[in-house]
């Protein structure tokens, strides 16, 4: 059975980290954990399974952990949303500036198109400028977005709100207010 609690004790904060006045909700050992990381995996399969996607786009890098798991189990591709300079060949990219400091994300050129319907894929959600920036990439290319989703969601930090403004759905296992 999926159990917040349980998930949330393996979720350990760090008060000011990486900078002061940030507290960083490190999910390492739920990765570390076979029995959470397989229960979550099965929050997001049972609810995808019927939801008409072509691609998961996983974001750099522990979106790719979960999300590598996911797309597999849905059997769809996965479109690897990276830091800028890691992709080669042509690629679409988007900076904007997140809880602390400025990122570039970029994805392949040709990685989905039109008629395409994805979901975004991360970790956790703060100020949602990640996800809002993989979704200008996968719609610069002309895909849909079908929706957004991560473990954790910061509400705090505003971010379901700004992608709910954008026209981008999210779902989320757990909060921290
Ligand atoms: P956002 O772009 O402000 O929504 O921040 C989310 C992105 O930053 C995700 O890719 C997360 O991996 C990372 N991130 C921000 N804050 C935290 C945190 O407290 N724990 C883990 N990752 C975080």
């Amino acid at each position: 059975r999926f159990d917040q609690i349980t998930l949330k004790n393996l979720i350990h904060s760090y008060k000011d980290w990486p900078v002061e006045g940030n507290t960083f909700r490190d999910l390492t050992p739920l990765f570390n954990d076979n029995k959470a990381l397989h229960l979550c995996a099965h929050a997001f399969v049972e609810r995808y399974l019927d939801y008409g996607l072509t691609h998961l786009a996983a974001i750099e890098a522990r979106g790719f952990i979960l999300g590598s798991i996911v797309a597999y189990q849905l059997n769809i591709p996965i479109i690897l949303v990276r830091k800028d300079g890691k992709l080669p060949g042509k690629v679409i990219r988007d900076t904007f500036t997140m809880d602390y400091g400025e990122r570039t994300l970029e994805i392949q050129d040709g990685s989905c198109g039109e008629g395409d319907n994805v979901l975004i894929f991360d970790d956790l959600i703060a100020t949602g400028g990640s996800i809002l920036a993989a979704s200008t990439l996968i719609r610069k290319a002309g895909a849909d977005i079908a929706e957004a989703a991560a473990v954790v969601d910061l509400p705090d930090s505003g971010g379901v709100e700004v992608l709910g403004e954008a026209n981008i759905p999210t779902f989320t296992l757990l909060a921290y207010e």
